[in-house]
């Protein structure tokens, strides 16, 4: 299917174009095919920057960009005052990822925006695309950057020392790369749009296997990051009995696994933690482990039921620790409040997804995105197509050709319906 026609309009999506747009976006990457690396600020970065505004001009939309690099792509409609419609997503890609996330709602963006020009369409509102700076926490360590600032949750004169592991700070870097305006200036209003909706792959399995063409998401799960540091003592694995030791690396188990079952019994599927890091002290076979760190990661689509998780997690920490004689100390590391998507926009997506006779489902999103800061200052949406095995962030990260024309064509039927109002 090279283009697909919406049943009650004339919108068509230009899927031959649009595929090849992503495979050549593909290109601008540090990893060999078919790995996508793309680091936000490196020269591949700013190619790819350079490629996607340049389809912007193209396609007749006027492009400004802030002072953390976040661009815009406009297009202006009847009533250029009013407050736009957004609609976007990402380029920057972790290390060794794929060619699909967070570009398919950069380029599908664009391409509902051109098959909307090509239907005839009159918006009365402006739409609006978006190119967030760093959705991807590689260099920065903090995901979702460039929207966190849009949507005003963070202090810009911190944000401007952050410093990547080579010693490089944010401010220094952007201007490097000609954003050389003032951080204080990127943060938007309420009111500055209408609505904002992203196009994304799932990253997971769920509507590949109900054989869904489109999810319709509802709300999304934001992560909270903990720090767990266990200080026991170390000694030789031979001298000390074991009645004496009070090994910090048994005790960081049963932390472990008390997490597992902190979020196995929260009651909600939607609740999910893991402990992804685990550094043992002095990691010598012939040592009994004196000091551990813990990284944890923990989301749910409900900001309470995570905070009674945690919570949870908080007594069997200091039970364990009082039972090893060992001490525990946690530090958060980070906790944004989950999203919850906009009613009026879920309708409009599935009225869209009804008009077409696609197959869709309600569901949330585990993974967040730029849409979870977004809903912070405009009513939000988001459309997911499935991508083969729920596989993101990995070389073989695919989504065929026909589910992303399907997602492009119910965005832009969404826009329409927004810029509408
Ligand atoms: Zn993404």
């Amino acid at each position: 299917m090279s283009a697909l026609r919406a049943r009650s309009a004339r919108i068509m999506i230009d899927g031959e174009k649009l595929s090849q747009e992503l495979a050549t976006l593909a290109t601008f990457s540090d990893a060999r095919p078919p790995a996508v690396t793309r680091i936000v600020f490196s020269d591949a970065d700013l190619e790819a920057r350079g490629y996607v505004k340049g389809l912007c001009t193209d396609a007749g939309l006027v492009v400004r960009e802030d002072a953390v690099g976040n661009t815009f792509a406009r297009w202006s409609g009847e009533r250029p005052e009013e407050a736009a419609v957004g609609t976007g997503s990402h380029i920057d890609a972790i290390p060794n990822a794929g060619r699909f996330d967070g570009t398919v709602g950069v380029l599908g963006g664009l391409e509902a925006i051109r098959a909307l020009k090509r239907s005839g369409f009159a918006p009365q509102r402006p739409i609006e695309l978006l190119i967030f700076t760093s959705e991807e926490p590689t260099r920065f360590g903090i995901g979702c950057l460039g929207s966190r600032l849009l949507s005003g949750s963070r202090d810009a004169s911190v944000d401007e020392k952050l410093k990547d592991k080579g010693g490089l700070s944010l401010g220094d870097m952007r201007k490097a790369a000609g954003f050389t305006g003032d951080l204080k200036q990127v943060p938007l209003s309420r009111g500055d749009y209408e609505g904002f909706v992203e196009l994304h792959i799932e990253q997971g399995p769920l509507l590949e296997r109900e054989q869904r063409d489109i999810g319709v998401v509802t709300a999304i799960a934001a992560p909270a990051s903990l720090r767990i540091s266990v200080e026991g003592q170390g000694g030789h694995a031979g001298g000390v009995v074991m009645a004496d030791r009070r090994d910090a690396l048994c005790a960081a188990s049963e932390i472990i696994l008390a997490v597992e079952s902190a979020a196995k019994s929260s009651g909600s599927l939607d609740t999910v933690a893991t402990t992804g890091v685990c550094d043992v002290f002095p990691s010598a076979v012939n040592s009994i482990p004196s000091r551990v760190h813990l990284e944890i990661d923990l989301r749910d689509i409900e900001e309470q039921r995570r905070e009674s998780v945690f919570r949870s997690m908080g007594r069997s920490c200091q039970e364990i620790a009082e039972r090893r004689s060992i001490n525990i100390r946690t530090e958060i590391l980070n906790a944004d409040a989950p999203g919850e998507c906009a009613a009026h926009i879920v309708e409009a997506i599935e009225r869209a997804c009804r008009a077409n006779q696609f197959r869709f489902q309600r569901l949330v999103s585990r993974a967040y995105h730029d849409s979870l800061f977004m809903s912070r200052i405009a009513p939000t949406g988001m459309i997911f197509i499935p991508c083969r095995g729920g596989v993101s962030h990995r070389p073989d990260e695919y989504a065929s050709p026909e589910a992303i024309s399907r997602g492009t064509l119910i965005l832009a039927q969404t826009l329409a319906e927004l810029a509408s109002r």
